[in-house]
């Protein structure tokens, strides 16, 4: 198991999900209360592989934001970052697939207590402590939670820090995609590590190709490690010397929700110790199996922190 702190920035938040599927939203009966926030969804992954992991972000002081506080602790995450709005509420999303494929998702967030998160309010000593940074808010946009963002991400490189990036490309919740784009390429070239799925490089390359050509058309000089996840058909990878792919395992998947952030968590889990591994092709890409391997078991139940693997768990799959 790794030692070394992972340091997840960003929202945690309830989806709430139709007890029946593919209706509408406005249709549905009733909902169930599913916690996520990628960047959660991360240390959660890290601490169920046998991580050391804080999440730092805000909640309300409400119900839902005393029940997300408690899912961290339960599974075994620091909320020592974790700050409560006086004011303002937990995020919650609506989340529906409907008869006609669509996803639909509505969002209370005018503003929620995420978005409010400030500079002053971070746990600097906690963040200074991290060896590895992982952001990725879709409040990254507002302010002051930007300015929190900036300064975190700051603060945990000073301390030596390796930082993770996942854009988390969620488009509803930006006023235009040229705005989303604006936003996420505004911190890009600072990342060590940024992942992004193939429906994030078409986004942001404005291309339908999902090519080496297009990845490495987001390469940046002081990157490290840039992965494009690519659901049942594994992921790529590339470093300054070495470029590959690896093959996702075949499982057979009921709920693809969390798959990315279980990858990311397994990831920084084995990385946090020693960040040479990125150099290191054979060794890189062992990690990368095992990621792998985290995002396939993710996808065998439904939702996203309920289907995140122990480490028991992935040597099962691994050795099978
Ligand atoms: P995201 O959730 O960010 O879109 P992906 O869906 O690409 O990310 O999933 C991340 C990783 O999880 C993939 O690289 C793959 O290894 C694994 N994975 C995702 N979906 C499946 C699947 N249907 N079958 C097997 N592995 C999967």
């Amino acid at each position: 198991a790794s030692n070394g702190l992972i340091v997840s920035f960003g929202e945690m938040l309830i989806d709430f999900v139709p007890t029946v599927s593919g209706v509408s939203l406005a249709e549905a009966p009733g909902f169930l209360k599913a916690p996520g926030g990628a960047p959660a969804n991360v240390a959660i992954a890290v601490a169920r592989l046998g991580g050391s992991a804080a999440f730092v972000g805000k909640l309300g002081d409400d119900e839902f934001g005393l029940m997300l506080a408690g899912i961290l602790k339960e599974n075994g995450v620091s909320a020592d970052g974790v700050n409560f709005d006086k004011g303002a509420r937990t995020a919650l999303a609506f989340v529906t697939l409907r008869a006609d494929g669509e996803r639909e998702f509505m969002f209370y967030r005018n503003p929620s207590a995420d978005m409010l998160l400030t500079p002053d309010e971070l746990n600097l000593q906690l963040i200074r402590s991290a060896k590895v940074f992982h952001y990725g808010s879709i409040s990254l946009i507002v302010e002051p939670c930007r300015s929190a963002h900036l300064k975190a991400m700051e603060v945990a490189k000073d301390g030596g820090a390796l930082l993770s990036y996942d854009p988390n490309l969620r488009l509803p919740l930006w006023a235009s995609a040229e705005e989303a784009r604006e936003q996420i390429m505004s911190i890009w070239d600072k990342a060590d590590v940024i992942k992004v799925s193939d429906v994030e490089l078409e986004f942001l390359t404005g291309s339908d190709k999902i090519d080496d050509e297009s990845a490495l058309s987001l390469w940046h000089p002081n990157l490290k490690l840039l992965l494009v996840t690519l659901g049942e058909k594994g992921c790529r990878y590339y470093t300054k010397n070495f470029r590959g792919s690896v093959d996702a395992y075949h499982v057979k998947a009921v709920d693809t929700t969390g798959a990315g952030d279980s990858f990311v968590g397994a990831l920084l889990c084995k990385i946090v110790d020693d960040h040479a591994i990125i150099e290191d092709e054979p060794r890189l890409k062992e990690v990368l199996k095992y990621a792998c391997a985290c995002g396939a078991i993710t996808t065998t139940k439904k939702g996203a922190i309920p289907a995140l693997p122990t480490h028991s768990d992935v040597l099962t799959l691994l050795n099978a």
